[in-house]
């Protein structure tokens, strides 16, 4: 039996980017310059110059790794996030990355425009997928075409991972390991 596979997002998990700074408890803050960012902005505007506000906190990479998991990336800041996001986090920086054909592309039924594709990255395997953009259409539209458990886990972008996420995502793999899925 492999573990299920936890398809993690940064803005909106790991980065409460809807957070005001008074509500967060342990968090680092960084200037970053992520490519996809940097792409969407004048090189020599304000904005570029003082990069992206991105808060992390360090115990979210050993909570992640404690659960029974195998990571991997589903974010627009693909391979860096292993560079960039997992040493502030304390995550290993060689996690496999979900590389998108296509950023933010719309869909033709409402979905996410990350759902599909992360769906067949799955590739039939149970997965559990944390991201602020999960919507009831995504929840149905994976039930209806991925053939394993799928548990999809919205974070609200003023929050982040919190603890009883964590026990969710335990909670779920330890039913499909009893289940023996
Ligand atoms: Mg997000």
């Amino acid at each position: 039996m492999t573990s299920p596979l936890l398809l993690l997002d940064v803005d909106g998990p790991l980065n409460p980017f809807r957070s005001r700074l008074a509500g967060l408890r342990g968090y680092t803050s960084h200037r970053m310059r992520p490519t996809i960012w940097m792409s969407r902005r004048a090189p020599d505007s304000r904005s570029a110059r003082r990069g992206l506000r991105v808060r992390l906190h360090p115990t979210h990479g050993p909570r992640l790794l404690s659960l029974p998991y195998e990571l991997a990336w589903a974010t627009t800041w693909m391979h860096e996030a292993n560079t960039m996001i997992s040493p502030h986090v304390g995550l290993p920086a060689d996690l496999p990355v979900i590389e998108w054909p296509e950023l933010f592309a719309d869909d033709p039924d409402g979905l996410s425009w990350k759902t599909r594709h992360l769906t067949a990255w799955a590739a039939g395997r149970p997965f559990a997928w944390v991201d602020d953009m999960i919507t009831p259409r995504d929840r149905a539209w994976v039930a209806a075409h991925h053939p394993a458990p799928a548990l999809l886990l919205r974070i609200h972008p003023r929050q982040g991972l919190r603890p009883a996420d964590f026990a969710t995502l335990h909670r779920w793999a330890a039913g499909l390991s009893a289940a023996g899925r």
